[in-house]
């Protein structure tokens, strides 16, 4: 399965892709070196998980508020976040995820941080902000009322759903944060954004999101999604990419054009071309680390959680220090 964030995960680094789409599957138990993998497949920065508390509260509360039209109250979606911010801080740093009987997948206090796996922890001060960052990424929505009764005229809202279809012989997924679908109007896909800046604009990872749904409409619609719901054309999709964390709540719409979906279509053959020379279509047992080739960019592997075990494939006897060293020793 190819999804649009693991091709650029393979544009970045073929044997990172390797590790996280093929070596890590957490329904392994009995093979050390897979179950090493797929925990460090789960490291994540500190910057990255502030985010994902953001999504997470989004998707859970503010989903449930819509479509139950309960009053949105911005004090009780924070302390939800703090709950979770807490319970997962504690979880990381005290490094519960090597306990033997760590349950590391579908468990809500599961986080591993890179920081205390191949660094040297997290600070206080990045705690704090990180803790300042969910709280004002979350204050910037829900104090949004405009944006808010929008959504809320909406027929229902889905969050972090699953979007599979088929493509040129392979299976694509795409993940939408968040869908508003509407009686009179086209749906509308919205992509959270918690960055500091907020400087990227993310034009092709929505319209990725807007010929997931379009496809998944036309030929095999969810069971809760509006009976009429492939009479719209996909031109008339709407999309937005919302910057959460910045202090002006810049939005970024943009249009669903022909060009763009053909430039989309051209970019997804070549890579599933790409992909399919490199091996990505076969079963762990019939592939090893060397058919994918190492990053040409070694500033990649400072931050990338399988720099202990790249060169080796021997997590036991390494450290990151003998990982791509020419970059460690600079
Ligand atoms: S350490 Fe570098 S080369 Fe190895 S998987 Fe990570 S990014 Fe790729």
């Amino acid at each position: 399965m190819i999804s649009v964030s693991g091709y650029k995960q393979f544009k970045q680094c073929e044997r990172l892709w390797f590790y996280k789409n093929i070596v890590a599957d957490s329904r392994v138990k009995n093979d050390l070196f897979r179950k090493e993998v797929t925990l460090l497949s789960k490291l994540q920065s500190i910057y990255a998980w502030r985010g994902s508390i953001v999504d997470a509260i989004l998707s859970k509360y503010l989903v449930l508020a819509i479509n139950n039209k309960y009053p949105i109250k911005k004090d009780y979606f924070i302390e939800q976040a703090m709950s979770m911010f807490n319970t997962q801080l504690e979880y990381a740093v005290l490094q519960k995820y090597r306990e033997p009987d760590a349950v590391i997948t579908n468990n809500p206090s599961f986080n591993a941080f890179l920081e205390c796996e191949l660094g040297d922890g997290v600070s206080d001060a990045e705690i704090n902000q990180a803790k300042d960052d969910i709280t004002n990424a979350l204050t910037n929505i829900l104090d949004d009322n405009y944006f808010l009764d929008y959504l809320k005229s909406a027929k229902y809202v889905i969050s972090q759903r699953p979007l599979i279809y088929n493509f040129d012989r392979f299976s694509v997924k795409a993940i939408p944060d968040f869908i508003a679908f509407f009686d009179n109007s086209a749906p509308h896909i919205f992509d959270w954004k918690v960055h500091t800046y907020g400087t990227t604009s993310y034009d092709e990872q929505l319209i990725a999101y807007a010929v997931a749904l379009f496809k998944v409409a036309k030929l095999k619609p969810h069971a809760d999604f509006p009976s009429d719901l492939s009479k719209w054309k996909i031109n008339d999709y709407k999309l937005t990419e919302y910057q959460l964390l910045h202090k002006d709540r810049i939005k970024r719409d943009y249009d669903v054009t022909d060009d763009k979906i053909e430039d989309f279509g051209q970019n997804m053959s070549s890579a599933i071309i790409r992909m399919h020379m490199a091996g990505a279509n076969k079963k762990y047992s019939q592939l090893k680390s060397q058919d994918f080739s190492t990053t040409a960019h070694i500033e990649n592997c400072q931050k990338c959680p399988f720099q202990k075990i790249c060169k080796t494939d021997d997590y036991e006897t390494v450290t990151k220090y003998t990982v791509r060293d020419e970059y460690f020793q600079n």
